[in-house]
């Protein structure tokens, strides 16, 4: 009896023992195993929170991207849609409140809002300065031209040089940036545009091109963008857009279509 009640005593301190032991390697298991967990899932949250800021980061830098991949698609779905002519336009073509004309975004036949007050100051501005500069720009500049106007204007173009020579220089009526007031062509003393015909004209040193961002204006047309522009190079043009937008355009160094996102080249 006595034995066996020790021997139970005994069974029941090994056991107790055992699971003890059990209990304390359980825990110790359990606990590393969380520890690992935790560090695992610490290490996660990490990487996803880098992945997070990479996210953002590329965001921010993507979204002037995005916004201009999708105004494209927009000004393409609008252009299908609606195919306009200067007969059926209503209204000039307009993206965040800058104003395209090309050949794929016409003016209303009647529009005729004239020269831009404020476009001409900072033109004269810029004549001045080139003056000083010892350029040979003249006050004389080309700037609104009316539908007829331009019309006028195609068709002897179209008479002396042929239609086909005339649309890479002249639009047709209802097409042309003149006719919205904010397109200037600048000639030289001799009452020539300035600068055509001289085959020293280099973009990257021109004067007019160097400065004119600085007064507002953009050489609208360049010999390398006319896929784009629907224009041969036309060191004489001059498109006002303020020199904030001017400035920024200049910088990217790209057509006025590509920088806005805006669908040009040929008519449809
Ligand atoms: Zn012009």
């Amino acid at each position: 009896m006595n034995s066996k009640h020790s021997i139970s005593k005994k069974a029941i301190l090994i056991a107790v023992c055992i699971v003890a032991v059990a209990a304390g390697v359980t825990y110790f298991v359990t606990s590393s195993a969380k520890d690992a967990t935790i560090n695992e899932m610490n290490e996660k949250l990490n990487a996803l929170q880098q992945k997070i800021d990479d996210y953002e980061k590329g965001t921010e830098l993507g979204k002037e991207q995005v916004d201009k991949l999708k105004k494209h698609n927009e000004n393409i779905e609008n252009t299908e849609s609606e195919a306009l002519t200067p007969e059926t336009a209503t209204q000039v073509f307009e993206t965040d409140g800058v104003i395209v004309v090309n050949k794929k975004h016409p003016v209303p036949e009647s529009y005729a809002p004239y020269e831009n007050p404020e476009a001409v100051e900072h033109l004269k501005e810029l004549i001045a300065e080139a003056q000083n500069s010892g350029i040979d720009l003249d006050y004389s500049w080309s700037g609104f031209r009316s539908y007829d106007t331009q019309a006028g204007l195609f068709n002897s173009y179209a008479a002396s040089s042929g239609v086909e020579a005339a649309e890479t220089f002249s639009a047709r009526p209802g097409y042309s940036e003149h006719q919205t007031g904010l397109a200037f062509d600048l000639k030289a003393s001799s009452g020539a545009l300035y600068r055509i015909d001289d085959a020293s004209y280099d973009y990257n040193t021109d004067w007019v091109a160097q400065h004119a961002a600085d007064f507002g204006f953009i050489i609208r047309y360049r010999e390398e963008w006319q896929d784009t522009t629907g224009y041969i190079g036309e060191p004489w043009h001059l498109r006002y857009l303020g020199a904030d937008l001017a400035n920024k355009v200049y910088e990217a160094n790209e057509p006025l279509e590509t920088y806005l996102g805006v669908e040009g080249g040929n008519y449809n």
